[in-house]
């Protein structure tokens, strides 16, 4: 039996369905109500497992919004990567609020246009600014990285006023290996053919899973596998049973540029595979545990993010692979925001990869957060899937 998403219990089931924002900005409101600081994040090599040791809750602050992208360009350029413009215009028009409850902002030196925008808001809050190393593979690169996260700590525990001990990493790491694997879990319904997970409940689950602590997702992930195995029991799936199975990668997706993923559900596809920083990407591995040096295994694991500034990034193929191998999708589409050179410039690999080593139809939508390319995607969304 098909269901649209009206049809059948939401995953989860809470005043905030189809407002991921919403929830995690009440998530961290709660917390820091309790007393707790909140760490602004802007990327997947934040390690969590850190700040959440020194007892803060992290809050992401990429934007994902047309509407403060015109305040920005009065300072930032038009040809810019728009998650870094809209990120901006937030914060100078003073209406971003996770920027607003922040106490301290973590920035890492990933690409060019994020590095220079930290510039311009360091003024704004306590910043600290972690030099990446760009070349994984070099054997400097982890202790390098794990310096600079050594003093994160201490810059945390400075700013708050507090303190973090190895074995409270280590018990961090632990949760988050608990978290990714219970997500892995859900990822799985996914797997299913046909799909019994929606691209939106996946996005809302993530959402909320990078900011919430793994204790206090317990219940949600109780309902969630409730609703699953109900939906699997009742014979309940996504999309049509024919529907093209869509692999979607590339620049994070939110918010206003999530209208690649209502497209590709209006022409009749299938999102089962995200793979991003605000889809299934940070889930994906999991931290050493026991090391004897939880900062070095917290190094380790973010260094091994598949992110484009890395060079070579020859793990994103690798990951492709896996990926490929477990949802099995029919296409595999990229998203890249305007501006973003090294997605755009990656683009072309992924694109051989797929067709060459999987024989899989691909296509690149370069795209920013207006509507003004809406049926021009749609058109070859639509073309893409006419040719299945
Ligand atoms: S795509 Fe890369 S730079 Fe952007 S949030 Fe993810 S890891 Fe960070
Ligand atoms: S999408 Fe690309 S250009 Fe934009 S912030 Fe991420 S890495 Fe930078």
């Amino acid at each position: 039996m098909k269901f649209n998403v009206t049809d059948v219990k939401p995953l989860i089931e809470d005043e905030f369905v189809g407002e991921a924002a919403k929830r995690a900005l009440q998530y961290i409101q709660t917390k820091r109500s309790a007393g707790m600081p909140v760490a602004g994040i802007y990327c997947g090599y934040a390690p969590m497992e850190v700040i959440r040791a020194v007892g803060a809750v992290p809050a992401i602050l990429c934007a994902f919004a047309n509407k403060t992208i015109a305040a920005a360009e009065a300072v930032l350029p038009a040809n810019l990567c728009p998650l870094i413009k809209s990120s901006y215009g937030f914060i100078i028009t003073d209406t971003c609020p996770f920027f607003g409850i922040s106490d301290a902002v973590v920035a890492e030196t990933t690409c060019d246009g994020k590095k220079k925008m930290f510039e311009l808001i360091s003024h704004y809050k306590p910043m600290f600014v972690m030099d990446l190393p760009q070349l994984p593979d070099e054997k400097e690169a982890l202790a390098n990285w794990a310096t600079m996260i050594t003093k994160l700590q201490g810059f945390l525990e400075k700013t708050f006023e507090k303190s973090a001990t190895p074995e409270g990493i280590e018990a961090e790491i632990k949760a988050t290996n608990i978290k990714n694997r219970l997500m892995n879990r859900v990822f799985d319904y996914a797997t299913k053919k046909p799909s019994l997970l929606k691209w939106s409940e996946t996005y809302e689950l993530a959402f909320l899973a990078q900011v919430a602590t793994t204790e206090d997702l317990q219940p949600i992930f109780q309902e969630v596998f409730k609703t699953l195995e109900e939906r699997e029991a009742k014979g309940v799936y996504y999309g049509t049973a024919s529907a093209p199975r869509v692999l979607v990668t590339g620049c994070p997706v939110g918010g206003d540029s999530t209208k690649v993923y209502k497209i590709i559900e209006e022409a009749g596809g299938v999102v089962v595979a995200m793979d991003s920083c605000t889809g299934m990407k940070p889930f994906m591995t999991e931290i050493e545990e026991n090391t004897g040096n939880p900062i070095a295994a917290v190094a380790a694991r973010y260094l091994q993010l598949p992110c484009s500034c890395m060079t070579p990034n020859t793990r994103r193929l690798d990951e492709l692979d896996k990926t490929i191998a477990r949802f099995q999708p029919d296409v595999v589409i990229e998203v890249v925001l305007h501006a973003c050179h090294s997605y755009n410039i990656e683009a072309y690999k992924i694109m051989n990869h797929a067709k060459n080593k999987h024989n899989l139809p691909y296509l690149k939508i370069e795209t920013d957060y207006s509507d003004g390319d809406v049926e021009q995607i749609r058109t070859r969304v639509e073309a893409l899937f006419d040719s299945l």
